[in-house]
């Protein structure tokens, strides 16, 4: 870990920590090391490399000076002790989940997900013998306690869920997870470090897709699992796994094997990550795109304070608007999690938004069809303005019903607010909602819609 920037803010750790020139001949942009393996300095710093006793680069599957940089930064903005890039933030989800739960047991989920942890969590993870119970009582943490069973693992949330901005109480969750003895997973993909920073309320794995705000170009696909260091896995007795004593983690001096708790105490989780699953599963960011997103991150703040301010503008609009129901957006008055907001979120409720549109199945289609400048399609947190149909799209999988109980309506419409004038933004909007009700185009937006 370098820790040369740590005592700086926000502003000027998302631009600078992580990375020192003079390191790396003195290039100020972080240099791309596309390279697939390091030399050795000589036999003796390939034994130690491999036995761990030195720090150094081996392979880029488990370890590269560019991705190193995006690792080291994204810790330092979470207030993390260490942080490890994947190649998608599906993989960083998943390799925590392995970590926690290898060999079996249950994880205790918030329902308000992702589509594609949902659909994982009750497809794909119970033939490995992990089971999600998905918690009646994520709302209510005095209840949320009984349904914790002897072989859970952890408790799972996001702190703005996708797509319909739920906000949970984090530091309440995570008080009843460490009661129990249980470490609090937080995808944070949506709020990103700017608008959230889950471990100063107690989460003790944050995830993210990298994919979406942190980098917010809409240009790679990428995730990352950080740890707060300060989990008792030992204490906890649910993870006998971290004890476990590796030959690969031997005393030099002794030759006694250790566990990756004796050897890295400040970072057991993603160290553990790292050697075990990234070094066999393989999933490992490439360099090029670990140098986009270092560069996405320097624009950090600028980009969700512009995204807030264009969602809210959006938001209002909305609200007011005759075609439309009902609006999810925290920073709302309306919003049932506007109070946690402001408790909360000091930097805005960031760009994602959902409304429900009023009117038949066929006008909403019209509706979507029609907008020109937003750009329809399955992503968030692009410096472009995106809209899609969650529930008929990434929300797909999950019944009426489901969807009803997770507050995703067939009619909810979801909109990722980009960094373009939100005036040509709800220009657009309105134009489509005139052709959805037939009553023609009052006007048309300036910009056309991008080929493609
Ligand atoms: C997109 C997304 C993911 C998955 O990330 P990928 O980078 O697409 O694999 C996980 N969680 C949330 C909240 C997301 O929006």
């Amino acid at each position: 870990m370098s820790t040369a920037t740590t005592a700086y803010r926000f502003d000027t750790q998302r631009v600078r920590a992580g990375y020192e020139p003079k390191e790396h001949n003195y290039a100020v942009s972080p240099p791309i090391y596309q390279t697939a393996a390091y030399d050795f300095r000589d036999v003796e710093n390939a034994k130690n490399l491999f036995n761990l006793s030195e720090e150094g680069n081996l392979y880029t599957r488990i370890g590269n000076p560019t991705v190193a940089v995006l690792e080291q930064r994204v810790a330092a903005l979470d207030g993390a002790s260490a942080a490890i890039a994947l190649s998608s933030g599906m993989a960083a989800i998943s390799y925590t989940l392995l970590n926690l739960a290898e060999g079996g047991g249950r994880i205790l989920t918030s329902p308000y997900l992702y589509g594609g942890s949902d659909d994982s969590f009750k497809k794909v993870y119970p033939k490995f013998g992990i089971e999600f119970d998905y918690a009646k009582n994520i709302d209510n943490p005095e209840k949320l306690a009984e349904e914790i069973k002897p072989d859970t693992k952890a408790i799972y949330i996001e702190s703005i869920s996708n797509p319909n901005t739920v906000l949970l109480d984090v530091d309440a969750i995570a008080k009843v997870a460490h009661d129990h003895g249980i470490p609090l997973v937080v995808d944070n993909t949506v709020a990103t470090p700017y608008l959230y920073r889950p471990i100063e309320h107690g989460a003790d794995i944050v995830v993210y897709s990298a994919t979406k705000g942190l980098n917010g170009h809409g240009n790679l696909i990428a995730g990352l699992i950080l740890e707060s260091g300060k989990f008792d896995w030992e204490g906890s007795g649910r993870f006998p796994h971290f004890g476990e004593k590796y030959y690969t983690l031997r005393d030099p001096e002794t030759e006694a094997n250790r566990s990756y708790l004796e050897v890295f105490p400040d970072y057991p989780f993603t160290t553990r990550v790292r050697l075990n699953y990234l070094n066999y599963f393989g999933a490992a960011l490439g360099p090029f795109d670990a140098y986009l997103a270092v560069i996405g991150l320097e624009t950090l703040s600028e980009r969700l304070g512009k995204q807030s301010f264009n969602a809210a503008a959006i938001a209002d609009y909305l609200n007011a608007h005759n075609s439309v129901e009902w609006v999810r957006y925290p920073a709302l008055r309306s919003s049932p999690y506007h109070d946690r907001y402001k408790r909360d979120f000091k930097n805005g409720a960031g760009g994602l938004l959902a409304f429900g549109f009023k009117g038949t199945q066929e006008e909403r289609e019209t509706f979507l069809n029609s907008v020109k400048l937003l750009h329809y399609h399955v992503n968030i947190g692009d410096a472009r303005t995106l809209i899609v149909n969650s529930p008929q799209t990434t929300h797909g999988e999950l019944t009426v019903d489901e969807k009803a109980a997770v507050d995703i309506p067939e009619n909810l419409i979801r909109i990722s607010a980009g960094l373009e004038d939100v005036a040509d933004l709800i220009a657009d909007l309105e134009q489509a909602f005139q052709r959805a009700a037939g009553t023609g185009v009052g006007f048309e937006p300036a910009l056309q819609r991008a080929a493609g």
